[in-house]
């Protein structure tokens, strides 16, 4: 394989049992691009970005990122796993996961949950974890509420600590699984409006959504999953607005 910037991801294949739900994804995302990922329920969106992180280990395939290779190890239950537990949280601090249900500590504050990963895998002190912690809150608009416990913030709220908390690993790649689609429809924007600044920002980005007008206007390629492959993908404003295939046609119409 051809090794260069950015995420690359060949032929990756996931099966549960018996049953394959990747059945062969490739793609790629240089440096600077927001990946919009679609498709419908079950399509298997998730254990894609699931696997490119190792929250799911793939059964076949290829990852690698800014030039490197992951070296994957054969598990004996015939998945890909790491090699060690090293190398796989130094794995996940590189692909940062945001999620669509937020997943931040409830017993710790929104500006402890920040700095959890800084001072205990990146080996930072508090005293720089905080400084830092304290300027990615204030960039999501959230200083005023970092000594509040989640159950404290809206969805909103809680969905933009954990953006300030992925971002605090420094990441290369950030992947977004529906980090909007357990929003009340009046918080939606404000998380969308925090992923545009880091898309202007030129992170690397893959999102899963189903906000078409984000994946229009935001995204530089989309990607359009069904049953487990890429059915089709290209520029955004062409692949959402004149689609080829049948599916994404139905799709994109509101019947899959
Ligand atoms: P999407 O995110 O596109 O809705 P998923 O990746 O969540 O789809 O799921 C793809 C398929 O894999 C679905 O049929 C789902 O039921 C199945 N699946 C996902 N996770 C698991 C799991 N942990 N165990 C068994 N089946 C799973
Ligand atoms: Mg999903």
């Amino acid at each position: 394989m051809q090794v260069s910037g950015g995420l690359q991801v060949q032929n990756l294949h996931k099966k549960f049992g018996e049953r394959e739900v990747l059945r062969g994804v490739s793609l790629q995302a240089q440096r600077g691009d927001v990946v919009a990922i679609i498709g419908s329920s079950g399509s298997g969106k998730s254990t894609l970005l699931r696997c490119l992180n190792l929250l799911e280990q793939p059964h076949e395939g290829t990852l690698s990122l800014n030039g490197e290779v992951l070296q994957l190890k054969r598990q004996h239950d015939g998945s890909l796993g790491a090699a060690d537990a090293k190398q796989l949280q130094h794995w996940r601090t590189r692909l940062a996961f945001v999620f669509q249900s937020f997943n931040l500590w409830q017993h710790r504050t929104a500006l402890e949950n920040v700095i959890e990963a800084p001072i205990h895998v990146l080996g930072k002190t508090k005293a720089e974890a905080t400084e830092r912690g304290e300027a990615l809150l204030a960039r999501v608009g959230l200083t005023h509420r970092q000594h509040v416990y989640p159950a404290q913030l809206s969805g909103g709220e809680q969905q933009r600590v954990a953006i300030a908390r992925a971002l605090a690993m420094d990441p290369e790649v950030m992947l977004f699984d529906e980090p909007t689609s357990a929003l009340d429809p009046e918080l939606v924007g404000e998380v969308l409006r925090v992923m545009r600044g880091l898309a202007e920002e030129g992170r690397t980005m893959l999102v899963v959504t189903h906000e078409m007008e984000f994946a229009r206007e935001v995204a530089n390629h989309a990607i359009f999953v069904h049953q487990g492959l890429i059915e089709e993908e290209g520029r955004p404003k062409e692949v959402l607005v004149r689609p080829q295939s049948e599916r994404l046609k139905q799709f994109l119409s509101g019947g899959l």
